[in-house]
């Protein structure tokens, strides 16, 4: 209940009074057990907290207002603490969601996740092949999908969300046809950095016969442009440490998902606010030096937040309330 509360003034004075952060992203670990062709998180293993100082990053972000978090890795699941972790997000009255690949399956600990998270999501990027060749992982498919189900039978929200590339924006309706009857939302996200090449009047069909089914919640506006996005002609649209704020596995605060290089220091050590007071005019200097993004966790919740319509930006932060 108080998470619902927290949403929906956070919804409310972020959408009129311009007054964040609304969402925080966690990255607990960038350790991976994917082998994803357009990521190199996994190629290294970078250091973490251990569970005391990552129970104390959580609290700090409940501090620094925002109603929703959502834990994301690398593949959140290798630490073997998650369970406490979201136990946290919940009574410090977030809204916790939690991002996995699904190839890790512990049916205890689904059971456990599924008292203080409100939403799984799962990645998928396709059918099959495409999947476990995107994910450099054989079999990955069907282990997710097994996992997914779980997840759902455990009573959770479940979600998946899919990276856009060259290799899958042809085979989206069929996908869609497979797997959207299974879930309670589906995300999407064109790959990160841009490439360029024809996103096909099908592709975009595909995409919008889910948003007409209610099945994606993004703004229409976010889904027409990324056609735009792969042409390469977007426009930058950034609210990095206003609107949301990510977190490296070290508690390092940084600007967003994607720059985990802009850094504006510990939050073991300060929170939200004094940091952003001390650094944040820096930390803007290399945000606007960025060329952009054009992610559902950055320009998505941007276009959200916009909507004209309040009932259409609220039921896109609302999709990840599990009751
Ligand atoms: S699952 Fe995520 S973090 Fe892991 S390799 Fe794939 S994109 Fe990178
Ligand atoms: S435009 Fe750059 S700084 Fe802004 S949210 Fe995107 S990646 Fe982050």
């Amino acid at each position: 209940m108080l998470e619902k509360a927290r949403l929906v003034s956070g919804f409310l004075k972020y959408k009129y009074l311009k007054r964040g952060p609304f969402y925080a992203s966690y990255n607990v670990t960038f350790r991976c057990n994917s082998r994803c062709t357009y990521c190199d998180y996994w190629k290294s293993e970078p250091p973490e907290l251990g569970t005391a100082d990552a129970l104390k990053i959580v609290d700090r972000i409940a501090e620094s207002g925002a109603p929703m978090m959502d834990f994301s890795g690398g593949e959140p699941l290798l630490r073997n603490d998650m369970v406490e972790l979201a136990k946290r997000a919940k009574e410090d009255g977030m809204l916790a969601t939690m991002n996995t690949s699904g190839l890790i399956r512990k049916e205890a600990v689904i059971k456990e996740l599924s008292r203080y998270l409100d939403t799984v999501t799962i990645s998928l990027d396709g059918l099959p092949d495409v999947h476990d060749e995107q994910r450099g992982i054989k079999g990955a498919f069907v282990r997710s999908v097994g996992t997914m189900k779980l997840y759902k039978a455990a009573g959770l929200r479940v979600g998946i969300n899919l990276v856009i590339t060259r290799r899958n924006a042809d085979t989206l309706q069929e996908f869609f046809d497979y797997i959207a009857d299974s879930v309670d939302f589906i995300t999407v996200q064109p790959v990160n950095p841009s490439v360029k090449f024809k996103f096909s009047d099908e592709a975009m069909r595909a995409l919008i016969s889910m948003k007409d089914k209610g099945k994606l919640p993004l703004d229409y506006k976010y889904i027409m442009g990324i056609r735009d996005y792969f042409d390469g002609n977007f426009t930058k649209v950034c609210e990095a440490t206003k609107l949301y704020f990510a977190v490296d596995p070290m508690g390092q605060l940084t600007a967003c998902p994607p720059r985990h290089d802009i850094k504006l220091g510990s939050l073991l050590e300060k929170g939200f606010w004094e940091l952003l007071d001390e650094h944040g005019a820096e930390a803007m200097k290399e945000i606007d030096r960025c060329s952009g993004c054009y992610l559902a966790c950055t320009v998505g919740w941007s276009y959200q937040m916009d909507s004209p319509l309040i009932t259409s930006a609220y039921n896109g932060a609302r999709t990840y309330l599990s009751h």
